[in-house]
């Protein structure tokens, strides 16, 4: 009953926020533009721009290291998409990605104080992905991939974080992982588990659920105790269908032949019985975890329903089936697993010292950083595990151990004292609401319609 009531409101609410979206969208005509940062009169035009500008040429020219000194690369990232997995919206194509792109472009700026350039490309080929954004390196000081299908969303990062000398991220992937593993690390806190001795269940195995498999390994949970489930079933490394050679099921082996070490079969009740913790990224709920199959977990459940826009179970029905902390990637409950908290300092602190890479050390420093963020607040506790999007604080204090992290493991061009670091982080992440304060005030951003 109640459920039915929470759908019906759920999709006139949709309703009226699609509409309302697709009204400001066509007032505003795009959400992001460019603006200078230097000071310009005609007499600078010379310097700014030929001659003067020939200078600054021939330096990055022979040293192609300088254009992180000599331009905004250092803090430019592309966002990139081929428009093949729009939201939950399927193969929209390039143009269908744009506003997607755009919003990211916002996020990174409010967020993380980062420059972007939205850029949807008409090309679906591996390959052939690969080949352009490798050739655009040169303009940019990191690269986020977005909205791009499974399997070969695992294969391009893979590869591009490879060959490619600036950072790469997919934020569907890596950003989804950081900030379900940063809510973790809280949620064990108050049960009085670690990340060595739980038993997970992963619902989902598309490019969130692979991401967070690895990354729950990267911070210490054995692979043999975690049970990954997809729309076939647990995997297995009998399981008939992965014998198969198609190369698209490389990483559900890759995954397969590390996890579940006890050779479970089954489906999702299977998989999360005796476990501590379940997080689901499959599909729109609700019911795709029942209640009663919390009742098979183990006592003080954790339960991560992720699914966008309905997670796989209501929190209030999780709660009622016994299970002690719930998370869902909504901003109407509490404990919201947001990748908008990982992305923009994640960036943040990889370009401010010029990182060539983001290790996954780096990804596990910023998930820490989050937790500790939420305890040292002293208001750690069953609704409030991991910060909301609001708190300024947190993305200073998780760019600066990204940073930090990065220094450690020799991937930073530049290296900083934290003092310094902290200083430079705050101000870059600060910068975008004094400009939109000073917009809104002399009347060049109009107010909504
Ligand atoms: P994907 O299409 O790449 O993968 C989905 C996976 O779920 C596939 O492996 C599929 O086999 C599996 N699946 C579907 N129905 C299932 C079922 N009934 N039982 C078991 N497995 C099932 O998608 P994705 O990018 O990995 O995203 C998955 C979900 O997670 C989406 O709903 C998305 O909105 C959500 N998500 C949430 C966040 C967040 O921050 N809250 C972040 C990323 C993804």
């Amino acid at each position: 009953m109640i459920t039915t009531w929470c759908s019906t409101l759920g999709a006139s609410l949709d309703r009226y926020i699609y509409s309302r979206s697709l009204k400001l969208h066509s007032f505003y005509k795009g959400k992001i533009e460019i603006v200078p940062k230097v000071p310009i009169t005609f007499e600078l035009f010379a310097l700014w721009y030929t001659p003067g500008v020939a200078e600054p040429a021939r330096v990055c020219g022979t040293d192609p290291e300088k254009s992180f000194e000599l331009t905004n690369r250092w803090n430019t990232v592309a966002i990139i998409s081929d428009g093949t997995r729009v939201l939950g919206l399927g193969k929209l194509g390039p143009e269908g990605a744009l506003p997607v792109m755009e919003g990211k472009a916002l996020l990174f700026k409010y967020l993380g104080g980062v420059d972007t350039i939205p850029l949807v490309v008409r090309e679906r080929d591996l390959n052939k992905l690969a080949y352009i954004v490798k050739a655009l390196e040169p303009s940019f000081g990191g690269i986020n991939l977005e909205d791009i299908e499974s399997p070969k969303c695992f294969d391009l990062l893979e590869r591009l974080r490879d060959e490619l000398d600036i950072p790469v991220w997919h934020d569907d992937q890596q950003g989804t992982a950081l900030v379900t593993i940063a809510g973790l690390i809280n949620a064990l806190k108050l049960v009085g588990k670690k990340l060595s001795d739980i038993r997970v269940a992963v619902i989902g195995a598309g490019a969130a659920g692979i991401a967070i498999v690895k990354y729950l390994i990267v911070a210490g949970v054995k692979p043999g105790n975690i049970f990954v489930v997809d729309s076939k079933g647990i995997l297995h490394r009998e399981r008939s269908d992965l014998k198969s050679s198609d190369p698209k099921l490389k990483w559900k082996k890759w995954v397969a032949e590390r996890t579940n070490e006890e050779s479970k079969a089954g489906g999702i009740p299977e998989a999360m019985e005796g476990v501590d913790v379940v997080i689901a990224v499959s599909r729109p709920g609700p019911g795709v975890i029942k209640k009663e199959w919390i009742k098979l977990m183990n006592d003080n459940p954790i339960v991560f329903a992720e699914a966008n826009p309905i997670p796989e179970i209501w929190p209030w029905e999780a709660k009622e089936a016994g299970a002690k902390i719930v998370a869902t990637g909504r901003s109407d409950f509490p404990n919201q697993i947001n990748n908008s908290l990982g992305f923009p300092a994640v960036f943040r602190g990889a370009l401010t010292v010029r990182a060539r890479k983001i290790t996954d050390e780096m990804c596990i420093a910023a998930a820490y950083a989050l937790a500790k963020y939420v305890e040292d607040s002293g208001k750690l506790s069953e609704d409030y595990i991991i910060p909301k999007m609001s708190e300024e604080e947190a993305y200073v204090i998780e760019a600066v151990a990204v940073a930090e992290e990065a220094i450690k493991k020799g991937v930073a061009r530049r290296k900083l004292p934290k003092g310094e670091l902290e200083g430079k982080i705050r101000e870059l992440i600060h910068r975008p609401k004094k400009y939109l304060n000073i917009a809104v005030r002399e009347g060049l951003i109009r107010e909504t319609v």
